[in-house]
This record gives C-alpha cells, sequence and structure tokens, in this order.
C-alpha cells in the first residue's frame, strides 16, 4: 500500500510543473494513436518499448486498466524555437530523469509501477528487438504514452493542460501506474 502522502512530499520538492492521481479507467486507447506509430513513426518496429513489440492496443488497454491508480506527472521546458526538433528534443532526457525519480520513489516504498514516458526508448545503442534477443535492461525501459495506444489529450483537457503555454514551451508527460 502506498503511503501517497510521503509520495506526495516527495513530489513537491521536483520541479514539476503538473502531477495528479488519475484513474486509468478514464484514460482514453486509440487505434487512431497506434496507426501514426504504424505510419509516421521512424522508430516503429525498432525497440521493444514500441509497437509492434508493446502488444496490440487490446492488450496495452487491458494492462494499464489493470492498475487501480496512476500517477501523471508533467514537466515544461522553454526553447528559442519549437520548430528546432533537435532543441525541443534535447530537453526531453531531463523530464525521463525526474520520471525515473519519481519510479524510484514507488520503488523505495517496494511499488514497482508501470511506467510510460516519452518517445522511443534509448537506453542502448542498439535495441535488442532488432536482433530478436530480450530487452536488456526492462528495469529501466520505458514504452511512451503514445505507444500503448494513449490519446492523452483528454485527460489533459479534463486537467486544465492544454493550450494554456506560451509558443515556444514544450511539455512532456509520463504516467505511472501502480
Ligand atoms: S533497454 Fe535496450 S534492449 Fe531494452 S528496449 Fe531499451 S534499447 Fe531496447
Amino acid at each position: 500500500m502506498m503511503d501517497l502522502e510521503k509520495l506526495e512530499q516527495q513530489l513537491s520538492e521536483l520541479p514539476l510543473y503538473f502531477y495528479s492521481f488519475i484513474d486509468p479507467d478514464g484514460l482514453e486507447f486509440s487505434q487512431r494513436i497506434r496507426y501514426i506509430c504504424t505510419a509516421e513513426c521512424p522508430m516503429y518496429n525498432k525497440t521493444w518499448a514500441c509497437p509492434p513489440a508493446v502488444g496490440e492496443v487490446a492488450e496495452c488497454e487491458k494492462k494499464c486498466r489493470n492498475y487501480s491508480g496512476c500517477l501523471m506527472i508533467g514537466t515544461i521546458a522553454e526553447v528559442q524555437d519549437i520548430a528546432n526538433i533537435d532543441e525541443t528534443l534535447a530537453t526531453r532526457p531531463a523530464h525521463e530523469t525526474i520520471t525515473n525519480q519519481v519510479r524510484d520513489f514507488f520503488r523505495q516504498q517496494g511499488v514497482d509501477p508501470y511506467v510510460l514516458s516519452t518517445e522511443a526508448c534509448a537506453e542502448c545503442q542498439r535495441c535488442a528487438w532488432l536482433d530478436g534477443q530480450p530487452c536488456r535492461h526492462p528495469d529501466r525501459m520505458h514504452p511512451c504514452v503514445e505507444s500503448h495506444g494513449i490519446n492523452l489529450i483528454p485527460t489533459l483537457e479534463e486537467n486544465g493542460l492544454v493550450f494554456q503555454y506560451g509558443e515556444n514551451i514544450v511539455t512532456w508527460y509520463s504516467l505511472l501506474f501502480f
């Protein structure tokens, strides 16, 4: 059983822009998001953290809904030019570090959360998926939210988190199911 008060105390010490406990049943899983992975993402079929390795959307949905709780965390970063993909992506590692710190808060309490974060896994230079080998660091790898077919927009809207940013603000979100 998580001591949520202690967790929230720890969260308050991180540079998070936002966090909220959400109901996994309220998340929207969509084949449309999976279609974008398949049709548009260069990482499709390249890592264990991406489709098709993560399984069908229905399986991902079942897995996520099996948890009774979910913590959504968000960070923001300001960039010179949001259209500059390199500059935007350079703000991602800081978000991943914070995601791992939050994951560790759970682990310190003996709970291993199921973590979804951003983009494809970049732990190894060459993902073992490409060689038909098992993932080398299953304890560290996080599929991204979209890989599971999750359309986060309605959840962001419910939490008042859409269309409130300035032009050159990058936002990143992670979900930790527990
Ligand atoms: S930890 Fe390595 S093997 Fe596992 S998904 Fe990430 S890149 Fe692939």
